[in-house]
């Protein structure tokens, strides 16, 4: 049976951060990245955004070259599925019955987009890719279910490249369960001013138009099978301490990773870039023997409409808490922050506003209130 010192199970953006930054930190023994994808691993941001628009090549995609990846001596074993864990006897099983004994084990399994009949989905390169075609094009119709991150991103790509773009949003405002019917309703205006036929209160695009593209953008289903399988703790994800430590030797990061939060008082799992980037690099710095004390990093994450706006956001806020809009809305120059009913400050929202965003940002770590 082959050993790895390190075993990082999942090819994206928060297992390709362990093993780069292992290194950084003058990590050394074996490491190896087991992922179901064919690619290295990717930033996926770019795919509802300039990627999907034709405006930022796959090189730039990447995290990092193979030749890279191999001088950092990180052994990368792409297509590969691993079909359970044994955490007793420190090994995995991949699929087609290869065993492989590890010393630490970090599981950066991802997510899986929720799908509907006849409609696509943006969850890989190869995905972006796809839905890139029509885009290039320069006309044609785009039906959107869901207003969530990936709907509201990619109708602005595509509206921008010259489709015809409808979304059905099951909410009265897109991004409305996130941020409140006033902010959803400021991106919601972005979107219809530009052209984009928003259609609220449903899950459907009208009966009898003809699209020639339907993406569902409905979230995702953390992929948490083998940890559970395994006996590992799991709720909606992978339950970890405060140092994101799953099982003894075995760790959980980025979309799966429900972790103890020191600043929230209480367990979160945050399906973001920053948050995948951040938890990668914790971990990587601790497997290299890094002494960090818990994992304290504020939830960050941005998100952009075509180039008409763009928004940064830190929370995550609770779904009950008190908005207080400042600034102009109809000036794109806005700062929102949330408050829970004990006047503590839990979340911020900018448009331009990056200043305040990083303001409230230490605000929140410090449980303090909104600034005046
Ligand atoms: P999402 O942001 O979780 O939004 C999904 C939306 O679809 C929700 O508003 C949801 O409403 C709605 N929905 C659920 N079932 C539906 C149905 N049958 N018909 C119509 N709408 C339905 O998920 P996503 O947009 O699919 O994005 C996928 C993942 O990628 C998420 O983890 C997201 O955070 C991530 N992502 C992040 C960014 C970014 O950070 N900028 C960009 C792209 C993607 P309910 O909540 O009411 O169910």
């Amino acid at each position: 049976m082959e050993r790895y010192d390190n075993v990082i199970v999942g090819g994206g953006l928060a297992g390709g951060m362990i093993a780069q930054e292992f290194r950084a930190a003058g990590g050394e023994g074996s490491i190896v990245i087991l992922g179901k994808e064919p690619h290295t691993p990717y930033h996926r941001p770019p795919l509802t955004k300039e990627f999907l628009r034709g405006e930022k090549p796959d090189e730039e995609v990447a995290m990092h070259t193979r030749a890279e990846w191999q001088e950092m001596k990180v052994e990368l074993r792409l297509d590969t599925t691993v079909a359970s864990i044994d955490p007793a006897a420190h090994a995995i099983e991949l699929e087609g019955g290869e065993r492989i004994g590890y010393g630490r084990l970090a599981l950066a399994t991802g997510s899986t987009p929720r799908t509907l009949p006849g409609a696509t989905t943006i969850r890989t390169i190869d995905d972006s890719r796809k839905v890139g075609e029509l885009l290039a094009k320069g006309s044609g119709r785009l039906g959107v279910i869901g207003g969530g991150f990936i709907g509201v991103e990619a109708a602005a790509s595509a509206r921008m490249k010259g489709l015809d773009v409808t979304m059905a949003v099951p909410e009265d405002v897109v991004w409305e369960r996130l941020f409140g019917p006033r902010v959803g309703g400021y991106f919601q205006k972005q979107l219809e001013q530009h052209g984009v036929r928003v259609l609220t209160g449903t899950s459907q695009l009208p009966d009898g138009e003809q699209f020639d593209l339907v993406l569902a953008g409905i979230g995702v289903t953390p992929n948490i099978a083998l940890a559970k399988d395994a006996g590992i703790p799991t709720n909606s994800g992978v339950l970890t301490d405060q140092s994101l430590l799953a099982a003894e030797g075995v760790w959980a990061v980025g979309d799966i990773a429900e972790y103890d939060s020191v600043i929230h008082g209480r367990r979160i799992r945050i399906e973001h870039w920053d948050v995948a980037l951040n938890q990668g690099s914790y971990v990587g710095h601790a497997w290299a023997g890094v002494e960090q004390g818990a994992y304290d990093v504020v939830p960050y994450f941005f998100s952009d409409l075509a180039d008409w706006t763009w928004m940064e956001y830190v929370g995550p806020a609770g779904p009950d808490d008190a908005v207080d809009v400042r600034g102009s809305m109809d000036d794109d120059d806005f700062v929102a922050y949330y408050s829970n009913p004990e006047g503590r400050l839990t979340g911020c929202l900018g448009v331009n506003r990056s200043d305040d965003v990083n303001a409230a940002k230490a605000l929140i770590a410090r449980g303090a209130p909104a600034p005046v």
